[in-house]
């Protein structure tokens, strides 16, 4: 065998193609009985791959990273992205919100064009090979058949981050790469103190277009009532900046616009001045259920004037205690630290013929087609650095 690939997740599965595209003899293992669960259960969500902003926009949601994958983006960005989708016959769409799905609005169709065109090529996938270490410089693996080094000339190391751990990728290989940041929980809910009836009542309703403002943030989208919390797309983007703030400082107060389209006098006209009900005058503000429950939660009846409504409905402070675990992040920070690798190459410092992409490396980005659409990328750049490695170290036949 030429290559090894741990993981198969985007990552690890696009490195292996532009591998075999070079003619290697790859095989990719992963430890899960079948082949990129998160790429599926990112699917459920419509799979968001990619968004149509500019590119220099685009960069920009690394934020510090942005150096270290711009480089690899350039060459496999967005546009790309649609083209490689399109080219295994999923047909893509730019969404109201500028993201970019594929047609079908799930992986699995995509997924199953890509193993076939991976299997025509001769990759081999093999599940329920556990990576568990290293044998000199060669992988150790655990197998159903029991353990094994597995004899390759490069490797690529595409094992993901560590959320959503029963999908697979749980992380234990920072137990033996030893330049790792400490895992953190990315795009994800915060708890929130709900009263028992508001918790019980709305748990799973969305509040649909809300401006959410935080120090240095402010953002617009749906957010969505958990019998825990909050979270969804606008909460999600915040999280990076919420997360770092309540670990510093502790509980984290946001304010919620929840009439984002209408500005404060004219919301102030509309609730109406005295004798009109608090009722009345949410109906009259054109909230949703759960945001005028939202509005009361907390605060005794009745609840002042119009005036001081508008000015609640416009400011509504919500206290976030705590970040969700990584069990249900959408993502995870940190991970293997970019300086442990080569940034042009991707290879492992210290480690000849040993390259690593995707989610395991230590960068974030809000959700919006980012994650994959790096993942991706970092994963075409390992795939191609290992391909001139063999090349270089032996021409591959
Ligand atoms: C609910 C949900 C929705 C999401 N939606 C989107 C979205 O719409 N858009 C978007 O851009 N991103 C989305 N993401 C994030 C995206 O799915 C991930 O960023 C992406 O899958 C990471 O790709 P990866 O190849 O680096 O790792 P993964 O997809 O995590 O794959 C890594 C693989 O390595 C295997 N592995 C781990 N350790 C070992 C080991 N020791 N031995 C062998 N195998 C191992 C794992 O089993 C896994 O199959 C979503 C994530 C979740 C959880």
């Amino acid at each position: 065998m030429d290559a090894v690939v741990i993981g198969t997740g985007p990552a690890g599965l696009m490195a292996a193609e532009v591998l075999s595209e070079a003619g290697a003899k790859v095989a990719v293992l992963d430890r899960m009985a079948s082949p990129a669960r998160k790429f599926l259960m990112a699917g459920r969500g419509g799979l968001n791959l990619t968004h149509s902003e500019p590119l220099e926009l685009f960069l920009t949601r690394y934020g510090a990273a942005e150096p270290f994958l711009a480089p690899h983006i350039r060459l496999f960005g967005p546009e790309r992205v649609r083209a490689w989708c399109e080219g295994l016959g999923q047909e893509t769409f730019v969404g109201s919100s500028g993201r970019v799905f594929p047609r079908a609005m799930k992986a699995s169709p995509l997924l199953r064009a890509w193993l076939a065109r991976l299997a025509g090529r001769g990759v081999e996938i093999r599940p329920r090979h556990r990576w568990t270490g290293w044998e000199g410089a060669a992988p150790r693996v655990e197998t159903p058949d029991g353990g094994r080094t597995i004899a390759a000339r490069a490797t690529i190391l595409a094992c993901g981050g560590a959320s959503w751990p029963r999908l697979g990728s749980d992380g234990a290989w920072a137990g033996w790469l030893p330049e790792t940041e400490p895992f953190a929980p990315s795009n994800m809910g915060f708890r929130v103190a709900w009263s028992p009836w508001f918790a019980g009542r709305f748990a799973g309703e969305p509040l649909k277009r809300v401006r959410l403002s935080f120090t240095g943030f402010a953002g617009l989208g749906e957010a969505v009532v958990t019998a825990q919390g909050l979270e969804g797309g606008v909460v999600y983007a915040a999280s990076a900046w919420l997360r770092e703030s309540i670990r510093r400082h502790g509980p984290a107060t946001v304010l919620l616009d929840l009439r984002p389209d209408l500005a404060l006098p004219a919301l102030r006209a509309r609730l109406g001045g005295a004798g009109i009900s608090t009722s009345n005058r949410l109906r009259r503000a054109g909230l949703a259920p759960a945001a005028a429950a939202l509005v009361r939660e907390g605060l005794p009846a009745p609840m002042g004037d119009g005036a001081d409504l508008a000015r609640r409905i416009k400011a509504l402070p919500l206290v976030l205690e705590a970040p969700m675990g990584l069990d249900r992040a959408i993502s995870s920070a940190g991970g293997l630290r970019l300086a442990a690798l080569d940034p042009a190459t991707l290879g492992l410092r210290g480690r000849p013929g040993v390259f690593a992409a995707g989610e395991m490396l230590d960068w974030e980005a809000p959700t919006g087609g980012h994650l994959l659409t790096a993942c991706l990328a970092t994963g075409r750049a390992a795939g191609l650095s290992a391909a001139a490695w063999l090349q270089a170290a032996a021409p591959i036949r």
